[in-house]
């Protein structure tokens, strides 16, 4: 079957030809791709900055943000059957009996290092026609979320980040108890930043729970990411347009910021103004650059006198791909068409090429192979 993969020893992307999996163990699912999300992760493993095959492959297939059907599964599998829409996760847990997150089914939090990750780390991707995997790593989607779904493994950073966010905010009085439940961004101010699919999904997680939301990106207004989030009741602001103190001065105490942008020097300029109490998202992953200067004293001081807390997140867990399936379908209802348009193209398979080494364009591409 068509697969498309790196061979990082010969620095090549090409269509190739992937031998078809099949179920071997009783908890396999065997999976049908339907559709496959292509990102910034996808296009660094493209400039070979990082993804590594398989052991005993000289290739690896990409492909980690899937939305697959169930069309044979195995006999100890309990949650699925044929036809049933899934979602899978992308990291597996390390071998180690030491490590306690993997033991536990939190490969999010794992000690060593050794977890792999499909299609990015040693294991092979869902680019490719059909895949098989563990029934435990499958989240099942309703199918009226069949043309948004691919949107969910995205989705998940917020998610995770937010489920962190509640965790660790349950340090201070941060909610009115008489606060309606599900509003915990309530009267609090959140600040995103970047306007790629992680931060648009982000912000739309934000306003569903309560937060004013700000997003901070680079491209003036009006563009198409700034209507899309003007339109659900975000407010946009350019970097070109305003410094990170005016924008400080606009929003007020910034309780939470959720860093969308992968780059450190913005990020490291907006972690300076973060309020009292506040706390600071990073999801991003910079490529290696050379130093820069940053406010480092006053970013201390704050840290101390103002209670902040920044706090890095990685992958998700499963809690996060139920979690990420339940807002989908609440983005759905509120947002019709603006989430539809995050999906900004359908292509084939193998128009792969443009997709990941010609130049980014729209929001959220997809490759659709059914
Ligand atoms: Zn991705
Ligand atoms: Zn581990």
């Amino acid at each position: 079957m068509r697969a498309v993969g790196v061979i990082p020893g010969k620095r090549e992307v090409r269509l190739m030809e992937h031998r078809t999996p099949k179920i071997a163990e009783a908890s396999h699912v065997k999976i049908r791709s339907l559709e496959v999300g292509v990102c910034g992760t996808d296009r660094e493993i493209c400039a070979f900055v990082y993804g590594s095959p398989p052991d005993g492959f000289d290739y690896l297939v990409l492909g980690h943000e899937s939305l697959g059907e169930v069309i044979e599964v195995g006999s100890g599998v309990s949650q699925f059957k044929p036809g049933d829409l899934v979602v899978p996760s992308v990291r597996r847990p390390c071998r180690h009996a030491h490590c306690l997150a993997c033991r536990e089914d939190k490969q999010d939090f794992c000690y060593t290092g050794d977890f792999t990750e499909r299609g990015i780390k040693m294991t092979h991707g869902f680019l490719t026609e059909f895949y098989v995997d563990e029934e435990k790593y499958l989240t099942c989607v309703p199918p009226e979320l069949r043309d948004v779904a691919v949107l969910v493994e995205p989705l998940t950073v917020a998610v995770k980040g937010l489920a962190q966010v509640r965790r660790i905010q349950q340090r201070l009085p941060w909610l009115d108890p008489e606060t309606p439940a599900g509003q915990f961004g309530a009267g609090k101010n959140a600040l995103v930043l970047g306007a790629g699919p992680v931060g648009i999904l982000g912000a739309m997680l934000l306003l569903v729970n309560g937060f004013k939301t700000c997003v901070y990106s680079r491209s003036r207004a009006p563009n198409p990411k700034s209507e899309l989030l003007e339109s659900i009741g975000a407010k946009y602001i350019s970097c070109e347009v305003e410094t990170v103190d005016q924008l400080a001065e606009r929003i007020g105490n910034i309780d939470l910021v959720y860093e969308a942008v992968g780059t450190a020097k913005i990020s490291y300029d907006v972690l300076r103004v973060l309020g009292l109490n506040g706390i600071y998202v990073f999801t991003g992953i910079p490529a290696p650059k050379p130093p820069i200067g940053i406010d480092a004293d006053i970013i201390m001081r704050n840290l101390v006198l103002k209670n902040q807390v920044a706090v890095g997140t990685v992958n998700a867990d499963r809690e996060a791909f139920e979690g990420a399936i339940r807002d989908i379908g609440i983005f759905l209802k509120r947002w019709p068409d603006e989430l539809r348009s995050l999906i900004t193209g359908r292509y084939k398979i193998d128009q792969y090429r443009d997709l990941l080494l010609g130049k980014a364009t729209g929001i959220q591409n997809v490759i659709a192979l059914a």
